[in-house]
């Protein structure tokens, strides 16, 4: 289906459910409202000439507006185009003219990020841009009230014109290992991922979920909304960027059944110092995504944040996103080491990175996924959607993983950042989740770092839970002897006071690699 039917099926059974909450702002929506507005939204999308297949922009922080977009765009055959509100000038001009959108949706201000000015600054390097629309600006009920002469009956001509497998969305991946390439993904990509993990967490009209993660990654615009809106139930919007107190505040006066993160997102709610303040009752559910998931973080989710169904995901924005996730019935052995089984009507393999040979069961290998979530292929970029879609139409993820005896996968890491010292092969996760049972580290970054005579060595950037007392190398080395190979233990190690991240909260180990050779 397309997500615009979908919606609708949803709002014509839960009319007077609640689709959106905006915490900030208190705004709130239900299903017909919800609709109502979409549908208000696009018909003035018609009324500026938006044809299907053009390319509309969102530059954005969470907010309603975005979510508006996201179902006003799909509902009028459009492409929209995320684009990450960290950008400045030269990233979001890349984006504009790559992607050729004609249209842009963008917040005014956020902290100190002056959304206009950057527009204006890039718009002369950006021909095809038509008209920037600025959210919280007059210029959005201006916007509005260009629908207002178009008739209902000009968006069913258009509903009906759609395919689902038509492009709907290019989402750029999180540039945690280079440039961010655009994944372009068709409503049957998205809408199906969305539903099927809400399937896996058993989601219901009765379900509330907040989503402190970025909109514009598709942790929150899939996993979050698509997941939302495919069961009846209502998205909640704590903040327009993370924050872990508005999160958690959220959480009790909404009373949210289901919580979304990265792992950091966990460890900085939990370190409040009030954390404990917080009435996390009604949470039953949730997701940890997007990077490793350290087993210490998940047990204190699991018992102190009384998540007890919470679950893992393990995918990729080129698979719109989710391959794998655990079951609300896994123990918390299955779900903490493992990122759980395939979803239905995708399938997984493991294989070896140069000859591409399955893997026996247990041993690591690239792993690589099929099925209805692999996009459409990389934006305008055949070459490069050809050096990891092959010809079988298998999606070469450029991690490695190793497929359990019971069918649980577990993830090693990213080929990419695998270290190898003297021969042997070192993967960072193991021994960053061994640093963490130190009591005098917060939070751990494990990554080779070049070494004239073993080629690469380990060094451990560590941030401290006592900044005043960080931990020595020597200390650090005398907790490894004896339980770690004496190749894994770090022979470096760098204080630092927070890691490089990309918006959608994952650590950029390439800059902390670079920042070591500067
Ligand atoms: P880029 O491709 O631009 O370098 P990225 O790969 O981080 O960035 P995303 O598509 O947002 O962009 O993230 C997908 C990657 O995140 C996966 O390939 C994997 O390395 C990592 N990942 C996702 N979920 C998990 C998980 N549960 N455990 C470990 N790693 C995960
Ligand atoms: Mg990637």
């Amino acid at each position: 289906d397309t997500i615009g039917a979908d919606l609708d099926r949803t709002a014509a059974r839960w009319p007077d459910r609640e689709a959106l909450v905006d915490a900030p702002t208190g705004r709130r929506w239900t299903y017909r409202r919800f609709v109502e507005d979409v549908d208000r939204l696009a018909l003035a999308l018609l009324a500026s000439d938006v044809r299907k297949g053009d390319r509309v922009g969102i530059w954005a922080v969470n907010c309603a507006e975005w979510v508006l977009v996201q179902y006003a765009t799909a509902r009028v055959g459009a492409v929209m185009v995320n684009i990450n509100p960290a950008y400045r000038t030269h990233e979001v001009g890349f984006v504009l003219e790559q992607a050729g959108v004609s249209l842009l949706f963008a917040s005014l201000s956020h902290r100190t990020s002056d959304y206009r000015a950057m527009v204006d600054e890039v718009r002369p390097a950006c021909p095809r841009l038509r008209e920037t629309v600025y959210i919280g600006d007059p210029g959005w009920e201006a916007f509005l009230r260009r629908g207002t002469s178009r008739a209902r009956d000009e968006l069913l001509a258009r509903g009906s014109e759609l395919s689902c497998d038509d492009p709907v969305n290019i989402q750029y991946t999180s540039g945690t290992t280079g440039f961010p390439k655009g994944a372009t993904l068709s409503h049957h990509n998205i809408l199906n991922n969305g539903y099927f993990v809400g399937e896996s967490l058993a989601y219901s009209e009765q379900d509330r979920i907040c989503v402190p993660v970025p909109f514009y990654h598709c942790f929150g615009m899939v996993m979050g909304n698509l997941a939302a809106t495919s069961h009846g139930a209502c998205i909640v919007v704590p903040a327009p960027s993370f924050d872990p107190r508005a999160t958690l505040e959220a959480v009790q006066r909404e009373r949210c059944t289901s919580l979304y993160g990265v792992p950091t997102m966990f460890i900085a709610e939990l370190n409040l110092p009030d954390f404990a303040d917080h009435d996390l009752s009604s949470l039953r559910t949730g997701i940890m995504a997007g990077s490793p998931c350290p087993v210490e973080v998940m047990k204190r989710v699991v018992s102190e944040m009384n998540m007890a169904e919470v679950s893992i995901c393990y995918g990729m924005t080129e698979t719109s996103p989710v391959s794998t996730q655990t079951r609300r019935e896994d123990d918390l052995e299955h779900r903490t080491a493992t990122v759980g089984r395939v979803l239905p009507h995708i399938e997984v393999k493991v294989v070896d990175p140069v000859d591409g040979v399955t893997r026996p069961r247990g041993v690591p290998g690239e792993l690589c996924t099929r099925g209805y979530s692999v996009m459409l292929g990389y934006w305008d970029e055949p070459g490069k959607t050809a050096e990891v879609i092959d010809a079988g139409r298998w999606m070469h993820t450029g991690d490695l993983a190793v497929m359990r005896e019971d069918g649980y996968v577990e993830i090693v890491g990213r080929i990419k950042d695998m270290i190898i010292r003297g021969g042997e092969n070192v993967y960072p996760r193991e021994i960053e989740e061994f640093l963490y049972g130190h009591p005098g580290i917060r939070d751990v970054q494990v990554v080779g770092v070049p070494h004239e005579k073993y080629g690469e060595e380990v060094l451990a950037c560590v941030i401290p839970g006592d900044a005043a007392h960080p931990p020595t190398l020597e200390e650090l080395r005398a907790y490894c002897e004896g339980r770690l190979a004496h190749y894994k233990i770090p022979s470096r190690l760098r204080i630092m006071d927070a890691f490089p991240m990309t918006v959608s909260g994952k650590v950029r180990k390439v800059e902390l690699r670079e920042q070591h050779a500067r």
